[in-house]
């Protein structure tokens, strides 16, 4: 299998593969957002496998607010002013579409 260079140190290995890559996060994310990152990213995943990507910039963005828009019903719909699963899991959605929404669209720098 031939591996691409890596994007972090331009080695040839995959990117989850760097160990200077590993130190970095290591480093720079807490692990309790390292812990909603992965959440996010397990939420892309299964939102791709669902469905095809973002078409257009207005076509993603529809899809960024619809998220946002459940999740301020969710917000709504909770009597007291705790986080709970409902919210949580649509916090999720919306952080899930953002990276799509960058992701589909030419997000790289
Ligand atoms: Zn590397």
């Amino acid at each position: 299998m031939i591996k691409n260079s890596c994007y972090t140190c331009t080695a040839y290995h995959d990117d989850f593969d760097c160990s200077l890559r590993k130190q970095y996060l290591a480093d720079v994310i807490r692990e309790d957002e390292f812990k909603i990152l992965l959440e996010i990213h397990g939420e892309l995943k299964r939102a791709e496998k669902k469905h095809g990507p973002m078409l257009s910039t207005a076509h993603g963005a529809f899809v960024v607010c619809q998220k946002a828009d459940e999740l301020a019903r969710a917000v709504a719909a909770e009597k007291s002013d705790g986080l709970n699963d409902d919210i949580r899991e649509e916090a999720v959605q919306v952080g899930a579409m953002a990276l799509r929404f960058l992701k589909d669209l030419g997000g790289q720098r």
